[in-house]
């Protein structure tokens, strides 16, 4: 099942190794440089996935999180934090702000793509329209 998925990333080695991942398996990739341009690309394309980096310019990744779900249109629509390992705390903080999960940095070629699929095909019965 493909998806457009949303890139939220200022990091562009980040940016590069995750589009190519996701772009091998079929998805569509729509890339965000920092939170504002984000919120803005997610409202007006209603994404099938919004994938999430916590530590962004301008705004954090868990006000982006608030923001995307304040939105009525993106209130389903899935969102992975990508968060750095060595930030204790910021699992938490990315579900409380309103993300469905979270992988974690450095970005595991092997194991990416099949954690992020996973939320879109979950209990909650969320699916790409
Ligand atoms: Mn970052």
């Amino acid at each position: 099942m493909s998806c457009t998925i949303l890139l939220i990333e200022d990091n562009e080695q980040n940016r590069y190794l995750a589009t190519f991942l996701l772009e091998q398996r079929g998805h569509k990739v729509i890339p965000a440089h920092d939170g504002p341009s984000g919120i803005a690309l997610a409202t007006s394309l209603a994404p099938g996935l919004i994938l999430l980096d916590i530590q962004l310019p301008l705004m954090d990744g868990y006000a982006v999180a608030q923001a995307l779900r304040g939105v009525d249109a993106l209130r389903n629509t899935p969102i992975v934090a990508v968060t750095s390992f060595a930030m204790a705390g910021d699992r938490e903080k990315s579900l409380a702000a309103g993300c469905d999960g979270y992988i974690e940095k450095p970005i595991n070629p092997e194991t990416f793509v099949d954690e992020i699929e996973r939320f879109l095909t979950s209990p909650a019965g969320r699916k790409q329209p």
